[in-house]
């Protein structure tokens, strides 16, 4: 009742839910309490939390932030959200984020933008972005209107919004999480993860999301560790890489000194500090910027105005299609269906989504090289500034600066590695800044350890 109270009384200024499900969530709670009182329960039993409405829900909205899902409601239920609720946790209601998780400030929704809790300490009140597109995930766990929330990264998009926002945001290997019931971006790089006020909150959610599922094949059979079991482990002897190619032109000073002050903590702690080269890093964000629309326009090609949502009536099929798509996807969206279609093209297929795909091979080999030569986990910067305001004028004027903000992320969904986001200090404004560790594959564990040295 308190979480739902905040909401209805802080909602309508930041904007982070687009549906509050009072009865579902109060039938929970009351479910859990009877269980509680039994002396039963799992380890989530009546914990609040939000639901990114790209995550299917059986029977309450879910519609991608989009006017193309309109009244969607699935009859069936995400794995990761099933596995939420089969340990007890409560749901308030579906988040905000970016249409169909494109975008980096919750600002290509539907529903309008998410405005960040935080505000600048030097009284320009202006209202900031919460990043995105899990913008109302990170929104609403900083904001205090819910317990911990899901969100999903296909680029970024756990991260780059736990940093913006002064909260921890994992993304974990891919494939540690089920993406069956997720509505599709671009499935190669799609994977959930959480949002959440710390480092121990991140790791006991996603212990709860993360399983092997018949229903998505490239969900991996490996046991689920004690993720929270690793937190306070020492770090002592840990090999930490520093890819000397994040060191990017133009990077403010203060990001700089995040970055030393968090090698700093680190070899206090007794971790080795090691120099290391990622030489394709800086192919990432344009490869990434081909392979991601190439997979969205295909996944969006099944919104039709048949199957589900909305329909603009047309003088035949084909131009109810056309009006349909015309009016159900935003701008965004619609940027990324035509760049899509036209890597994949056939004149342009091998100039351009082939040769990314090489490229993604060759970032890979990158990482590996790196863990090969003993590296345990990669410290960076989470993203190249703090948080900016709501229809900032030059990412306004050019899609490219807002893409840019991703530059720290997207290199690890391109490896399928795990990366997490942990606050480690405040701009000259005031505003969170976060640092980013990059991972083994499927060494969540090494993550949350060293996150929690750093928090
Ligand atoms: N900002 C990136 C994009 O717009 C990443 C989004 C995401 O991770 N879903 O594609």
């Amino acid at each position: 009742n308190a979480y739902l109270d905040a909401i209805d009384r802080a909602n309508p200024s930041l904007n982070a839910y687009v549906a509050v499900t009072h009865d579902k969530a109060r039938a929970m709670a009351s479910a859990s309490d009877a269980k509680l009182a039994r002396g039963e329960g799992g380890v989530l039993e009546g914990i609040p939390l939000g639901i990114k409405d790209l995550f299917a829900t059986e029977g309450v909205h879910t519609q991608a932030a989009s006017h193309i899902l309109d009244k969607f409601e699935p009859r069936y239920e995400s794995t990761v959200t099933a596995n939420l609720w089969a340990d007890g946790a409560v749901m308030l209601g579906k988040l905000n984020m970016d249409e169909f998780a494109m975008g980096s400030s919750n600002e290509t929704s539907f529903y309008g933008p998410v405005v960040n809790p935080w505000r600048r300490a030097n009284g320009d009140n202006k209202q900031l972005v919460p990043g995105g597109s899990s913008g109302g995930s990170a929104a609403a766990v900083a904001g205090w209107l819910c317990a911990g929330a899901t969100a999903t990264d296909t680029g970024g998009s756990i991260r780059q919004p736990a940093a913006f926002t002064g909260t921890v945001g994992i993304k974990p290997t891919y494939g540690r999480c089920s993406r069956w019931g997720t509505v599709a971006f671009a499935s190669s790089l799609d994977q959930a993860g959480p949002i959440a006020r710390d480092v121990r909150d991140a790791a006991i959610l996603l212990k709860s999301m993360a399983s092997v599922d018949p229903k998505d094949t490239t969900s991996v059979d490996l046991p689920v560790p004690d993720y929270e079991a690793a937190i306070g482990r020492p770090i002592k002897g840990l090999k930490v890489g520093i890819p000397r190619e994040y060191r990017v032109d133009g990077m403010p000073d203060e990001i700089e000194k995040l970055w030393s002050q968090g090698i700093a903590w680190l070899r206090e702690a007794g971790a080795e500090i090691v120099d290391i080269s990622l030489p394709h890093t800086k192919y990432a964000l344009p490869a990434y910027y081909i392979v991601a629309p190439a997979e969205a326009s295909s996944n969006l090609a099944r919104y039709d105005g048949v199957r589900y949502g909305l329909r603009v009536p047309g003088k035949d099929i084909v131009d109810m299609y056309e009006k349909t798509r015309a009016e159900g996807f935003g701008r965004e969206v619609k940027r990324r269906v035509m760049i899509g279609t036209y890597v994949l093209s056939a004149g342009y297929y091998d100039a351009y989504y082939l040769k990314a795909q090489k490229v993604r091979t060759l970032i890979k080999r990158d990482f590996e090289e790196a863990y090969a030569s003993g590296i345990d986990v990669i410290l960076t910067p989470a993203t190249p500034s703090a948080a900016f305001g709501i229809a900032d004028e030059d990412m306004a004027a050019d899609p490219v600066k807002m893409y840019l903000n991703d530059i720290f992320t997207v290199t690890v969904n391109m490896a399928g590695l795990p990366g997490i986001a942990v606050p480690a200090g405040l701009d000259a404004s005031g505003l969170p800044l976060a640092l980013q560790l990059i991972g083994r594959p499927f060494e969540e564990e090494t993550l949350f350890q060293t996150a929690a040295v750093i928090e």
